[in-house]
């Protein structure tokens, strides 16, 4: 098993203990972007969206749309606490809520070749 095939499955893991939590904790959600074409991630990036070095394609990323009570839910901070839980699973998981200048807080992520 490659390292990078690990970490592909600690996130799916990682990530199923994210939904079973928010849950749990009144929230609920629908997925957003999971994988990413390189082909998608080239004609964003021409858009002014997203890199060419997008985790999606790593298959290490995934957006959540967030609600409560069925309200959606679209800012970083109230993705907040999923993602302080989130960085607490692993020691590679990022949350998008922390980039800076442009936090992207429906965004879960794990660290790959200095990647976030
Ligand atoms: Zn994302």
């Amino acid at each position: 098993m490659t390292k990078l095939l690990k970490a592909q499955m600690d996130f799916v893991r990682c990530t199923g203990e994210l939904i079973a939590w928010a849950y749990a904790n009144g929230w609920q959600l629908t997925y957003g972007e999971a994988e990413r074409a390189p082909e998608q991630a080239k004609l964003m990036f021409t858009q002014g969206k997203g890199t060419l070095t997008s985790l999606h394609m790593q298959r290490l990323a995934v957006d959540f749309n967030l609600f409560k009570d069925g309200v959606y839910m679209p800012t970083s901070d109230a993705h907040k606490p999923l993602g302080t839980y989130w960085k607490s699973r692993h020691p590679l998981a990022r949350w998008g809520g922390d980039f800076k200048p442009r936090p992207d807080g429906n965004h879960y992520s794990f660290e790959w070749d200095g990647h976030k």
